[in-house]
């Protein structure tokens, strides 16, 4: 039975149309969900009872459920959540003085393998639908409402979690479109942050069919180290990617964020800070600059707090915007990178829900 909440409002209006209603009920029915939290059709007393009946024979309410929720000693909180057919993910709460960020995943693992990342590493499973996509933000909302008791907990929400978002970019565009939407969640574009490795021309099509705000994970600033960290560089290299990030800052007139893991004696020496200001020095541009997340097993290890700093204060002095991401919730593995538990090279008899339950029990 289809869900519901895989519809955007556009979709919803074609469908009742298709039952010769009023295209109005759609915004109805998307405040009921989004606004009031409904999660049946008896709730929505201002929707005609014939249609009610009909949209529960034909339409179902599926949102992942939540098997474990990990609170860190600074609030951040990390939910296991499960779907129907076993399959798990993660999902992240940031809350910080003015704003809470939420992290969502929207795949199961990802294929692209970055050589510091654990999503990576455990291989790719499955897409996660638009319904998977906002249930993590509704799960969470209403979650963090009752233990909170804050109305917005919410504020902000980056594609983060597990996967890469543009080899999902149907079900992820929907998402953003009900993230934005005001009779969805009303989220501000700015609010809304989509996260890519660099799938170039994925990213020309999200400036053309949404409105969300632009990170790119760079890494590195020559085709040589950064399709060592980032393989997904061998296929769409540096100016490919260049391309699609000066399309994107042409079109929307809003800058991008460069995601730089800093990895010791790999990519943040002071010739790799210059490549950076050659590189983005003339482009709309914030750096964010985030310390490597060990990752059990790994042979990498993070930059000194000196170097980070000293780094950062290069790319400052040439004039550009730079920031160094805070690490939080690293004590329940909930961390950029982390996410998927601890790294244990896949078994092909594991199957994955178990392999991702077993990893992330294994961590906590
Ligand atoms: N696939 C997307 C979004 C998910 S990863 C992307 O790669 O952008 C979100 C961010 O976490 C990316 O910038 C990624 O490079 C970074 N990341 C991955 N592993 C990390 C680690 N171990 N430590 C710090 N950041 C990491
Ligand atoms: Fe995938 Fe992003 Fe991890 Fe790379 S960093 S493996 S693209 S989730």
């Amino acid at each position: 039975m289809p869900n519901l909440y895989n519809y955007s409002h556009v979709e919803l209006c074609e469908l009742l149309e298709q039952w010769s209603e009023k295209p109005f009920r759609a915004g109805q029915i998307m405040r009921w969900i989004y606004h009031q939290g409904a999660d049946n059709f008896d709730m929505m007393h201002n929707v005609p009872k014939a249609l009610r009946a009909r949209m529960h024979e034909q339409l179902c309410f599926d949102l992942p459920s939540v098997e474990q929720e990990h609170v860190s000693s600074c609030g951040t909180t990390k939910w296991l959540m499960h779907l129907g057919d076993g399959n798990a993910f993660e999902t992240v709460y940031i809350p910080e003085k003015n704003r809470g960020t939420l992290c969502i995943s929207s795949q199961i693992g990802c294929a692209l393998a970055c050589q510091f990342c654990a999503t990576g590493l455990a291989g790719f499973y499955k897409n996660l639908s638009t319904a998977d996509i906002v249930g993590q933000v509704l799960v969470a909302r209403n979650r963090l409402r009752q233990r909170l008791d804050i109305e917005k907990p919410i504020t902000n929400i980056v594609f983060m979690g597990m996967g890469e978002p543009l080899l999902n970019e149907h079900n992820v565009f929907r998402a953003v479109s009900i993230l934005l939407d005001d009779l969805g969640f009303g989220l501000s574009k700015y609010r809304v942050t989509i996260s890519t490795s660099g799938i170039t021309p994925a990213m020309m099509r999200l400036v053309d069919q949404t409105n969300a705000a632009l990170a790119v994970s760079l890494h590195a600033c020559n085709d040589e180290l950064r399709s060592k960290l980032v393989p997904i560089n061998k296929k769409y290299s540096i100016a490919d990617l260049m391309k699609s990030c000066d399309y994107y800052t042409q079109h929307t007139r809003r800058p991008i964020t460069y995601e730089y893991v800093m990895l010791a004696g790999h990519n943040d020496s002071e010739q790799h800070a210059r490549e950076l200001i050659q590189l983005l020095g003339p482009r709309h541009a914030k750096i964010n600059l985030i310390p490597y997340n060990s990752i059990p097993d790994l042979d990498l290890a993070c930059s000194s707090d000196e170097r980070i700093h000293a780094f950062c204060a290069q790319l400052i002095q040439s004039g550009l915007r730079c920031t160094i991401r805070k690490t939080r919730g690293d004590d329940i593995a909930a961390a950029c990178g982390q996410l998927f538990g601890s790294v244990v090279k896949r078994k092909k008899s594991i199957a994955p829900y178990q392999f991702l339950r077993s990893t992330a029990l294994s961590n906590h």
